[in-house]
């Protein structure tokens, strides 16, 4: 991968740019599954790195297909799941997570020997029990969650610099197959990110309070905002400084994704969720007591996560962390 400075009008932004095409191809023919966000995008990384020989794309939407094909994001398009994944070397599903298990039963059949099955979701351990008793037992799977994303959805929100220096992390089940988990580590590799491999339970209770629970907050303070009777939806709009701004921009996230994740992430959330209003209280006790000295220290605490999220490269000043401009070949502004 190589980087490169442009002006912006919020400081020098990092624009990191995939490498060149690998000399041979992680997969031979990959099937994706959903190209939304993430489908598009890794089907428009992989077609830039050549991580794949062949591309077939499968949806349940006839539109999203048409725009696939005016995209050029694949080889072949089509809404016969079967038909995708039947000479597909690795399949990988890129639907909301509560689609998986319909789209488990479609596939099943159709499998050929020693695939490799992957997928993107931002839940794992459900994911795992929807389907392990699906899969053939010919069928080698290597769960996936590429640590990546934006508020928007479809064929035409992805980019291909979407996983440069991201995490993505592994969640390969007992006894899954060492060589198709190498295999899903090199891929993810050459799309440009950065490979962890966990345990699926830890990965929900990680990915709970980092992501799921943010959002969660997100979604509801912008619906109390909404609610009030005394300030006026325009005057929300109008004054909304950053933190709210901010807030809005989550909560515009996918409403089918994320109302999949938390109807499947339910333990770890509420569990996450539970030890949020402890420490909410405790918060609201040193407003009341005056506690400015108890308010200072954790602000500060906070504030120097955000500076080690920062100092780790997971964060520049651009709302989308200053990639898109990578895909377009254009500074970023
Ligand atoms: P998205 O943009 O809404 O794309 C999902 C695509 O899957 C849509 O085209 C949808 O078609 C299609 N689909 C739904 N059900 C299907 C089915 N049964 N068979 C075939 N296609 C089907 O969503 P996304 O943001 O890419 O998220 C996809 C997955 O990535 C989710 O599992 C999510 O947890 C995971 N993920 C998301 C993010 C993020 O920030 N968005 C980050 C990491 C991982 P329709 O439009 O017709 O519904």
């Amino acid at each position: 991968m190589s980087s490169r400075l442009w002006p912006s009008s919020c400081g020098p932004i990092m624009v990191e740019r995939l490498g060149p095409p690998l000399g041979e191809p992680v997969f031979g023919e990959l099937a994706i599954i959903g190209v939304g966000l993430i489908g598009s995008s890794v089907a428009r990384a992989v077609r830039r790195r050549k991580a794949a020989e062949r591309i077939v794309l499968a949806d349940c939407s006839e539109g999203t297909l048409a725009r696939a094909r005016a995209l050029a994001l694949g080889d072949e398009t089509t809404n016969d799941l079967a038909r995708a994944v039947q000479n597909a070397d690795c399949v990988i599903l890129c639907a909301p997570v509560g689609a998986n298990e319909s789209i488990g039963h479609a596939i099943a059949p159709a499998l050929k020997p020693s695939v490799i099955v992957s997928d993107v979701g931002s839940v794992k351990g459900a994911v795992i029990s929807v389907l392990e008793p699906i899969l053939p037992p010919w069928a080698r799977f290597v769960p996936a969650h590429p640590v990546a994303g934006t508020e928007q959805s479809g064929p035409d929100a992805g980019f291909a610099a979407l996983f440069i220096n991201r995490w993505c992390i592994l969640t390969p089940p007992d006894g899954a197959d060492p060589e198709a988990v190498r295999k899903v580590r090199a891929f993810w590799e050459a799309l440009g990110s950065h490979v962890e491999t966990m345990s699926a339970g830890h990965h929900d209770l990680v990915l709970a309070i980092t992501s799921h629970v943010p959002h969660l907050i997100a979604y509801n303070i912008v619906g109390t905002a909404a609610e009030l009777e005394e300030v006026t939806r325009s005057e929300v709009i109008k004054y909304s400084a950053g933190g709210f701004r901010d807030f809005t921009r989550i909560a515009a996230s996918d409403p089918t994704m994320w109302r999949d994740v938390f109807l499947h992430n339910k333990d770890a959330v509420l569990e996450m969720l539970g030890r949020f209003g402890e420490d909410l209280t405790a918060l609201q006790r040193m407003i009341r007591r005056e506690d400015g000295d108890g308010l200072f220290a954790l602000f500060s605490r906070t504030r120097a996560i955000r500076l080690g999220i920062v100092a780790q490269g997971q964060e520049t000043a651009a709302p989308d962390f200053g990639r898109r401009g990578a895909d377009a070949d254009e500074p970023v502004s």
